[in-house]
C-alpha cells in the first residue's frame, strides 16, 4: 500500500469514500510519478490529498411548526492550484465528511480536464429536502448561506448544485448571498435564466455525459440510434442524460430513486419524460407513480436485503450510472456483462465500487469515468460565470455547441493520455492522469503554499 494511504487510514479511518476516491487515482499516475522525481520530492501526494481548508458548521433552522432544527453544514476547499475553488453543494441525510471530500478530491481532476481555470471543491449538509415544504427549505438555504458566504465568491469559491441542490435550493442561496454580500455577482451558478443563469446549464451534467458516450462509441463506428439504454436516478442528471438519448434515438428503459425503480419495455420517450419531469421538479413525487400512469412499465421496490441492484440485471447496450456513489458493485458489473453491455458512462460520481470498475476495464467493453463523462456540468458552471463576468448571455445554441467542443476536448485528451502512459482505452487513467499533471505543474510553478 502507498505510503500516502497507510497516513490517509491512519489519520481518518472512517473517511471510506475519500479513501476509495484517492486509491482510484493513485491506481493510474503511478507511471507519472515515474517519470517525474520531482513530483515525489515536491511531497504533492500529500499535499493534493490534503484539503485546503475545511469549515463545518451549524445550521440551525425552524420548521413549518415552529420547532427549532439544526443540521452540520460543510465547505471543504481542496485545491485552488488553477483557480477558484468550484464546488458542488449537495443536501442529503448521508452527507458526511467523507463523502464531501471524495466530491472535492474528485471535482479536482474534474475541472483540470474542463480546460478551464477552476480549482475544486465541495458543500453541503445533512439536510434532506425531501418532505420538506418550499418554506422550510427555504428557512435552511437562508441559514446555511449565512455561514457558507464567508466563504464563497466570485474570486474564491463558486458554488453549484449536486444532490438535492437543484434551482429551487440555489435561488434560496442566491437570494441570501445578494443580501449579505451586497452585491449581485456570480458566486453561484445554476442559476435562473432571468437573474443570471445560463441556457443549458441545468441540461449539461446529462447532455454533456451523452456527448461524451457518442465519442467512445464513435471510436467502434457505432452510434446510438436503436441502442437500449439502462438508467439509474430521476433527478438532473438522470433526466437530461435521458432526454439526450431519446433525441438521438436511443431507447431508454429504466429509471430510479432511492425508493425503487420502473422497467418500462417499450421505452421512456419524450412525453413519458416530461411526465417524469413534472413528477420529480414540480410535484416532488416518487418514480413509483411512473407505473400508475403508463400500465405497460413495471415497479420494483428497492430491496436493501439483496446484494445487487435488479435495474443492472435487464438486458442493454449502454449503462448511465446517474444517482450516486457506489450503486453499481460487483454483482451488478457481472450481470451487465453476462447481459453484453458495450458501454458504461458515469452520470453520477463514483457510481462503481472499485471492483466493478476494475471488471469492466478489464473486458474490451467501453468504460466512462464519471470525472471526464459528467464534466460538462461544471464546464457549463464555467461557461455560466464568463457569461456573468461580461454581463450578457449566450443563445442556447452557442453554450451546447460550446459544451460538445468540452466534452469532445475532454475525450480526446483522456485517450491520448491512456496512449501515451500505456493503456490505450483506459479513459479512467486518461483522465487521472490529464487531471493530475495540470493541477501539480501548477502547485510545483507556486511553491510549498
Ligand atoms: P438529484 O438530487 O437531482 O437526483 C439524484 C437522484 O439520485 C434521485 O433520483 C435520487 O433519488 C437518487 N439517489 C440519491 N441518493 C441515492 C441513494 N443513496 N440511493 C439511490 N438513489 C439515490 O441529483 P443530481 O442528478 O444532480 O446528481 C446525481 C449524481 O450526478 C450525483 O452523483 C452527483 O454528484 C452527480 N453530478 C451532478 C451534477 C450536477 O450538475 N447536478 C454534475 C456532475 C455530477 P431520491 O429522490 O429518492 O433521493
Amino acid at each position: 500500500m502507498p505510503d500516502i494511504l497507510k497516513t490517509i487510514a491512519a489519520r481518518d479511518p472512517h473517511e471510506t469514500e475519500f479513501y476509495q476516491a484517492v486509491t482510484e487515482v493513485l491506481g493510474s499516475i503511478k507511471p507519472v510519478l515515474d517519470q517525474n522525481p520531482q513530483y515525489r520530492q515536491a511531497a504533492v501526494l500529500d499535499r493534493i490529498t490534503e484539503p485546503e481548508r475545511i469549515v463545518t458548521f451549524r445550521v440551525p433552522w425552524l420548521d413549518d411548526v415552529g420547532n427549532v432544527k439544526v443540521n452540520r453544514g460543510f465547505c471543504i476547499e481542496m485545491s485552488s492550484a488553477i483557480g477558484p475553488y468550484k464546488s458542488g453543494l449537495r443536501f442529503h441525510p448521508s452527507v458526511n465528511q467523507s463523502i464531501l471530500k471524495f466530491l472535492a478530491f474528485e471535482q479536482v481532476f474534474k475541472n483540470a480536464l474542463t480546460t478551464l481555470p477552476l480549482g475544486g471543491g465541495a458543500g453541503g449538509s445533512d439536510f434532506d429536502p425531501k418532505g420538506k415544504s418550499d418554506d422550510e427549505v427555504m428557512r435552511f438555504c437562508h441559514s446555511f448561506m449565512t455561514e457558507l458566504y464567508h466563504h464563497i465568491g466570485i474570486n474564491t469559491d463558486i458554488v453549484a448544485g449536486d444532490i438535492g441542490v437543484g434551482s429551487r435550493e440555489i435561488g434560496y442561496l442566491f437570494g441570501m448571498y445578494k443580501k449579505l454580500s451586497n452585491s449581485f455577482t456570480g458566486a453561484l451558478t445554476g442559476k435562473g435564466l432571468n437573474w443570471g443563469g445560463s441556457l443549458i446549464r441545468a441540461q449539461a451534467a446529462g447532455y454533456g455525459c451523452v456527448y461524451f458516450a457518442a465519442e467512445m462509441l464513435a471510436t467502434r463506428d457505432m452510434s446510438f440510434d436503436g441502442l437500449k439504454c439502462l438508467l439509474s436516478g430521476s433527478g438532473n442528471v438522470a433526466q437530461h442524460t435521458a432526454e439526450k438519448l431519446i433525441e438521438l434515438g436511443a431507447k431508454v428503459i429504466t429509471l430510479s430513486d432511492s425508493s425503487g425503480y420502473v422497467h418500462d419495455p417499450e421505452g421512456i420517450d419524450k412525453e413519458k419524460l416530461a411526465y417524469v419531469k413534472i413528477l420529480k421538479n414540480i410535484r416532488r413525487g416518487r418514480i413509483q407513480e411512473y407505473v400508475e400512469k403508463y400500465t405497460g412499465a413495471t415497479y420494483t421496490a428497492t430491496d436493501a436485503l439483496l446484494d445487487y441492484h435488479p435495474l443492472w440485471s435487464h438486458r442493454a447496450a449502454c449503462a448511465f450510472p446517474c444517482a450516486t456513489q457506489n450503486e453499481i458493485n460487483e454483482k451488478d458489473a457481472y450481470n451487465l456483462i453476462n447481459n453484453n453491455i458495450k458501454l458504461v458512462c458515469e452520470g453520477a460520481n463514483m457510481p462503481c465500487t472499485p471492483q466493478a470498475m476494475n471488471i469492466f476495464l478489464d473486458k474490451p467493453m467501453l468504460y466512462g469515468p464519471g470525472k471526464a463523462a459528467n464534466a460538462g456540468g461544471v464546464a457549463v458552471s464555467g461557461l455560466e460565470m464568463v457569461q456573468n463576468s461580461m454581463r450578457l448571455n449566450w443563445l442556447e445554441e452557442e453554450v451546447d455547441s460550446r459544451l460538445k467542443i468540452i466534452m469532445k476536448q475532454i475525450h480526446k485528451t483522456c485517450l491520448d493520455a491512456a496512449e501515451a502512459y500505456g493503456t490505450p482505452g483506459n479513459y479512467a487513467n486518461g483522465a487521472n492522469i490529464t487531471g493530475f499533471v495540470k493541477v501539480v505543474e501548477a502547485m510545483l510553478d507556486q511553491g510549498v503554499v
